[in-house]
C-alpha cells in the first residue's frame, strides 16, 4: 500500500475538534453559510464565546486531540486573547497532543503581522487565508474586501510571525474570470510557496445574492470553463511538486490538513458553536443554526443540539466510502465498495477507467467525476438477507 494511502487511512484514529465562529464583516454574495453580518446587525461576540466555552465544558472528557480547527464565518474577527480563551478551555477539558494542529481561517485584511504573531504565541500553527483570487476584478465580483496585494502581504505576515503551515483558499470560475486571469492567480499563489492550497469552483447556491442576480440575468459560472481551470491548476501545482491529496486540496507532504484528513477518514471530532456538526462514539450530531436559540439553550445549561443520528453498519460503511472517495489515495473498498464494483454502474465506471481498485482501495482516477461516483455509491441499496 502506498504511504499516502496509509497516512489517509490512519487519520481515522486522530481526534479533532471544530469551533465555529459565525460572524463576518459582510455577507459575501455567493455564500450560503448561516453567518451574522456585522455590517447589518450587532454581533454578541463575548456572549457567544462564553457559550462556546460552556458547550466545551458540557462535552464528556475525551483523550487528547490531534487537531483544532477554528472555522466560520470569519474566525479572524476574534482577538488573540479570545482565541486563547477557547483553546484553554479545550486544553483543560480534553488536552492537546504535542504538536497538535491548531488552525484558524482568516480574511487577508485582518491578518496583520501583530495579529499573526499574537495568534502564534497562543498556539496557532496553521492559517487558512481566504485569498480567493489575485485578480482585483474577480475579488470585487465576489464581494471580497481585500486587494491582491493584501492577499500577498497576509502570506508574508504569516511567515514573519512563524506560522508553520499556510493554506491559500482560492475560488475559480467566477463569471468574467478569463483562463489567463486564473493562470495568473495560480502562478502568483504558487510563487508564494504555500505549504497548502485549496481551490473550489464557484457554485450558485439557492437563496444567495448571487442566485438572485443570476435569476435577474447576470452571467452564471460555466461548468466547461471551470473544468478547464481545474485542469490548469492540477497541471501547474504538479509542476511545482505540490501533492494533490484530495479533489480540492494540495499540500507539501507532511502539511496535509489533519482536521480534514480525520473527517474524510470518518474519524471522530467534536464540534462547538452555531450549526456545527460533530461525530463521536459513532453518533453524528448537529447544532441549531439560529444564534438566539443557540445562546438561549447553552445559557439554560442544555446542549444546543438540533438532532443526531446513528447509522446502521451498512449505511456507515457507505458513508465511509462516500467521504474517502474524495482522497486521491482512495478508500479501502470493504463490503460496500466490493458490492458497488459488482453493480452495472460500478462495472461501467471501472471499464471506463473512472475508478480503479488498487491494493484493496477504490480510487477515483478522474477527480472531476468524484461527485458523480459518490452519488452512485450513495444510491446503492443494502442487500436483503
Ligand atoms: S467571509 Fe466567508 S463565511 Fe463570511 S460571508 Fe464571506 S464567504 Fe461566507
Amino acid at each position: 500500500m502506498s504511504e499516502a494511502a496509509e497516512t489517509a487511512d490512519s487519520a481515522a484514529l486522530q481526534r479533532a475538534a471544530y469551533v465555529h465562529i459565525p460572524f463576518c464583516h459582510r455577507h459575501c454574495p455567493y455564500c450560503d453559510f448561516a453567518v451574522v453580518d456585522m455590517a447589518e446587525e450587532a454581533a454578541p461576540v463575548d456572549r457567544y464565546l462564553e457559550a462556546i466555552i460552556a458547550e466545551i465544558e458540557m462535552e464528556a472528557p475525551w483523550s487528547s486531540l490531534h487537531a483544532v480547527n477554528f472555522g466560520g464565518g470569519t474566525p479572524s474577527i476574534l482577538s488573540a486573547d479570545q482565541v486563547e480563551l477557547v483553546l484553554d478551555a479545550i486544553r483543560h477539558r480534553f488536552g492537546l497532543v504535542d504538536g497538535a494542529e491548531v488552525s484558524v481561517e482568516a480574511n487577508p485584511e485582518d491578518w496583520t503581522i501583530s495579529y499573526a504573531s499574537a495568534l502564534h504565541s497562543v498556539g496557532v500553527n496553521r492559517v487558512s487565508l481566504g485569498v480567493q483570487s489575485f485578480d482585483d476584478a474577480v475579488l470585487r465580483s465576489l464581494g471580497r474586501q481585500h486587494t491582491p496585494e493584501e492577499g500577498q502581504r497576509a502570506v508574508e505576515n504569516a511567515r514573519t510571525a512563524g506560522i508553520g503551515t499556510v493554506n491559500l483558499d482560492l475560488i475559480f470560475g467566477t463569471a468574467g474570470e478569463t483562463l489567463e486571469s486564473w493562470r495568473h492567480t495560480v502562478e502568483r499563489a504558487l510563487g508564494l510557496e504555500p505549504e497548502h492550497l485549496s481551490a473550489y469552483a464557484l457554485t450558485v447556491e439557492r437563496g444567495t445574492a448571487l442566485s438572485r442576480a443570476v435569476r435577474d440575468g447576470a452571467p452564471e459560472p460555466d461548468a466547461d470553463d471551470q473544468a478547464d481551470k481545474y485542469d490548469l491548476l492540477v497541471e501547474l501545482s504538479d509542476a511545482v511538486g505540490l501533492g494533490h491529496y484530495e479533489i480540492s486540496n494540495w499540500a507539501i507532504p507532511g502539511h496535509e490538513c489533519r482536521y480534514n484528513m480525520a473527517t474524510w477518514a470518518q474519524g471522530e471530532y467534536l464540534a462547538f458553536g452555531l450549526g456545527a456538526h460533530g461525530h463521536r462514539a459513532q453518533v453524528r450530531r448537529r447544532n441549531v443554526r439560529r444564534l438566539d436559540v443557540y445562546l438561549k439553550m447553552v445559557e439554560q445549561g442544555r446542549r444546543p443540539e438540533a438532532g443526531s443520528e446513528r447509522l446502521n453498519a451498512w449505511e456507515r460503511d457507505k458513508e465511509r466510502l462516500f467521504l474517502g472517495l474524495r482522497r486521491r489515495s482512495g478508500v479501502i473498498a470493504g463490503d460496500v465498495g466490493m458490492s458497488f464494483l459488482d453493480t452495472e454502474s460500478g462495472k461501467r465506471l471501472l471499464d471506463a477507467g473512472v475508478i480503479e481498485l488498487v491494493d484493496a482501495h477504490l480510487v477515483v482516477r478522474r477527480p472531476l467525476l468524484t461527485d458523480a461516483v459518490a452519488r452512485e455509491v450513495l444510491a446503492l441499496k443494502e442487500p436483503s438477507n
